[in-house]
């Protein structure tokens, strides 16, 4: 340990701490191909899009705990979702096999909690309380979804995974691929909502303090079967990305050559 060591989020040590990604490298890299930066596009009419070095970097994780997220849920999110040998595509269904409930769950959780954990301007709105924060990192550290005997964590807490396209369009489908739109939350006494979108996928994590809802809403979260069936959305459905990707097209058009 030396003086300039800081407490590691995850296991609490005081170490020397790695600069994380708090999306998940692989996304933005896939979203910023050959060129070292990205097109940063804001959702509003005047705007020009920038090109920016942004690829949401902070300290935040001791090198242990760096490698338990990538090994134990990153590589297997990642491979999951890309290798083209576990997907059938569907008109109105995306079909994934080799699916773990559990693994997938928590690699979708990690990404929420690092989001949570985040000090940077754009997850400044995501937050969850304190003693769920201490939850989910209890279950992160140790791999399971068990918060105690009695319960696990995905009965207070939701994850949903909806494919985003355009039916009437192949190639604003295809730009809507390359969209990595950080985050939504909104909050009500009750309920927390968060989600982001990356790779064409919405993922969306509810939070459920009156865990009552969840049976009344029928909202079932991630299939608990070995199949994860993403349901295909048009954009203009979603409330919460209608306008940001409206605006990101628009502004494709009008700057084709940053
Ligand atoms: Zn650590």
């Amino acid at each position: 340990m030396s003086e300039n060591d800081e407490k590691c989020a995850l296991c609490h040590e005081r170490k020397k701490l790695c600069s994380s990604h708090i999306i998940p490298n692989s996304f933005i890299k896939k979203v910023r191909r050959d060129s070292p930066q990205l097109i940063v596009v804001t959702a509003d009419e005047t705007t020009k899009p920038r090109r920016d070095n942004v690829g949401a970097k902070e300290k935040m994780l001791c090198h242990d705990c760096e490698q338990l997220f990538s090994s134990n849920f990153e590589q297997y999110g990642i491979s999951l979702l890309r290798r083209s040998k576990n997907i059938v595509k569907g008109n109105k269904n995306i079909i994934v096999y080799n699916y773990q409930h559990d693994r997938f769950y928590l690699y979708c959780l990690s990404i929420f909690w690092r989001m949570a954990q985040s000090k940077l301007d754009e997850f400044k709105n995501v937050l969850f309380p304190p003693r769920v924060s201490d939850i989910i990192r209890n279950c992160l550290l140790m791999n399971t979804l068990a918060i105690n005997e009695r319960m696990d964590i995905n009965e207070i807490m939701r994850i949903n995974i909806i494919k985003i396209y355009d039916p009437f369009s192949e190639k604003r489908t295809y730009y809507i691929q390359n969209i990595l739109c950080p985050c939504h939350t909104d909050y009500t006494n009750n309920e927390y909502k968060i989600s982001f979108l990356a790779e064409g996928l919405f993922y969306t994590l509810r939070l459920d303090l009156n865990k009552n809802n969840f049976e009344k809403n029928k909202n079932k979260g991630l299939p608990l079967g070995k199949a994860l069936k993403i349901k295909k959305y048009d954009y203009r459905e979603i409330t919460e990305l209608h306008y940001s990707i409206d605006c990101a097209l628009d502004k494709t058009r009008k700057y084709p050559f940053i």
